[in-house]
């Protein structure tokens, strides 16, 4: 039996038929980093509703595209609209959206892309297990640092409005918790700063950590 390149699903409540063989394929996950010319990875943005993961996420793909780099980003709204659409908002289902799109962002970095995710993922063991899916160095935590009280007064969804008249209940920072990340690959903070110098953040991490070159125009 051939050995997945990456570590398989992990939902204790899955079993996997010992028919079930992971089939090698013919194009090999390095020679599919080679043909993209940079290195893989995933970018997860976890913070507050409101703190810009959305935002910056969608600003460092754009610088990214620049640099002509091939990327994918899993947004926390889009993904609930299709692969997702069975989800609620109850802790098992908090869970579950974060184990699947853990699952696809893993299969895209097998593909040799860059993935960006955008999902609060408030609790550090679920962004622990997603870090855990893949291997060493391919998880890069991106904490998007925003103090509640600027996400509440930003409030783009109108979300915190609603949760503070109890229209919505469980709404993380309010009256369900955020774990904050203990050490992050890549730490920003948005206050007083421009969604282009968050994002630089980022992008300055990818070329100084050699996941990317700067290759403008090539
Ligand atoms: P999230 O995806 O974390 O819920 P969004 O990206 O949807 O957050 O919303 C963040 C809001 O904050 C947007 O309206 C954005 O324009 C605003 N904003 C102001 N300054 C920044 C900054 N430096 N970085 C990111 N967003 C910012």
């Amino acid at each position: 039996m051939s050995q997945s390149p990456y570590q398989v699903i992990s939902d204790s409540s899955a079993t996997i038929s010992s028919d079930v063989v992971w089939h090698k394929h013919a194009v090999t996950h390095d020679d599919r980093v080679t043909a993209k010319g940079h290195k893989p990875c995933v970018l997860w943005f976890t913070g507050l509703s409101g703190s810009g993961k959305s935002t910056i996420a969608n600003a460092v793909d754009v610088q990214l595209h620049q640099l002509n780099v091939h990327t994918y980003v899993l947004d926390g709204d889009n993904v609930r609209h299709g692969l997702n659409g069975d989800l609620g908002f109850a802790d098992k289902d908090r869970i579950e959206n974060i184990r699947r799109v853990g699952e696809v962002s893993n299969l895209f970095v097998d593909a040799g892309l860059i993935v960006l995710t955008a999902f609060i993922s408030p609790f550090e063991s679920d962004r622990q297990q997603a870090r855990d899916k893949l291997t060493e160095g391919q998880f890069l935590e991106v904490f998007i640092d925003t103090p509640l009280a600027v996400c509440e007064s930003r409030d783009p969804k109108g979300l915190y409005k609603k949760a503070r008249s109890g229209e919505i209940k469980h709404f993380t920072g309010i009256d369900s918790d955020y774990e904050s990340p203990v050490d992050p690959e890549i730490h920003v903070k948005t206050d007083n700063r421009s969604v282009e110098e968050c994002a630089k953040d980022v992008v300055d991490y990818l070329l100084v950590n050699g996941f990317i070159e700067n290759r403008q125009g090539k």
